[in-house]
């Protein structure tokens, strides 16, 4: 009787495959071959680029959201979504940042392209009633990228994410990763020490994108706009601002280069401050592109900014 159990369970084992030489076992015929990289397929700016970091060249990483464009309310072209249903992976926010991607990652879900939605693996901020607009499908604050504490888990949850892809780079996707944690972790030292004594804690923004970032450093963002960038403010709202800028002596008003900064200059000249950029890094423009600017400049960039506007010593 015990014999045939232990036949029997041999013959599972071969059957479920273990002893099969992993190569012959790689269904994904795509990555079969060691030299050709994974064809990875982003929704926006800062999810490919931290793939792009822990990939090197075993990834080939796409973005959709073109140079000069906001995710929010982009809208890809029949050959953009080909590109995405043939990829080896589909990476998106999701939790209502780009509606449309999450349309095309439920309908690629039949044809075998993983999708990795990154907001699932967060506790978001959830969005004030009154921010939400008629058409807001936005419940929660999306851009964690901007708090380096947070982009971390972005990264490890990303390298997980190749390595169950590619197990065979395994190792190469750990140590890319572990040097990018590195730099995040010095950012974000870099911000603790910069924004520690400063004058003021408030400051006013284009529109509501930094939360996350000002819940890690102790700042109070108001945007002119709400969560969405598009957003029109109600003459209230921007009265409110103005009384704000007043009553806090603020000297410095934010706003975005893939926003118009017509509302920022307005609110600007009314009360007879400055303007500076602060960049919520949604995606970069050509011209930014074609400097070799990427998120870790673009986030000095910002601390530099934050520093002259908060009056930092
Ligand atoms: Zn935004």
């Amino acid at each position: 009787m015990q014999k045939y159990l232990v036949i029997l369970l041999i013959s599972i084992s071969t059957l479920t495959g273990c002893g099969v030489p992993e190569k012959e076992r790689r269904t994904d015929q795509s990555n079969s071959d060691n030299n050709t990289p994974l064809t990875i397929v982003a929704s926006f700016y800062p999810l490919a680029y931290f793939t792009q970091e822990i990939g090197g060249s075993f990834v080939e990483v796409t973005t959709i959201t073109p140079a000069g464009a906001e995710p929010h309310d982009y809208e890809p072209s029949p050959k953009e979504i080909a590109m995405i249903s043939d990829s080896d992976l589909f990476i998106y926010h999701g939790s209502g940042f780009e509606p449309w991607a999450e349309d095309i990652a439920q309908n690629i879900g039949e044809t075998n392209v993983p999708g990795l939605e990154i907001s699932s693996a967060f506790q978001l901020m959830p969005i004030p009633a009154e921010e939400h607009d008629e058409d807001e499908l936005l419940a929660f604050d999306p851009h964690i990228w901007l708090d380096p504490v947070l982009a971390q888990e972005e990264v490890g949850l990303l390298r997980d994410q190749l390595e169950k892809l590619d197990p065979e780079h395994g190792k190469d996707y750990q140590e890319r990763a572990e040097d990018l944690l590195f730099r995040l972790q010095q950012l974000d030292e870099e911000f603790q020490q910069g924004l520690k004594t400063c004058l003021l804690n408030e400051s006013i923004v284009s529109h509501n994108a930094f939360s996350y970032l000002g819940r890690r450093y102790g700042v109070t963002f108001t945007g002119i706009s709400g969560i969405s960038p598009e957003a029109e403010p109600s003459a209230m709202h921007l009265a409110k601002l103005t009384d704000l800028v007043r009553e806090k002596g603020i000297t410095v008003i934010f706003f975005e280069s893939l926003v118009s900064p017509k509302l920022s200059e307005t609110l600007a000249l009314e009360t007879g401050i400055t303007t500076l950029v602060l960049n919520p890094l949604e995606g970069l423009t050509a011209e930014e592109q074609k400097n070799g600017t990427d998120y870790f400049s673009v986030m000095r960039d910002n601390l530099d900014h934050l520093k002259i506007a908060l009056q930092c010593q």
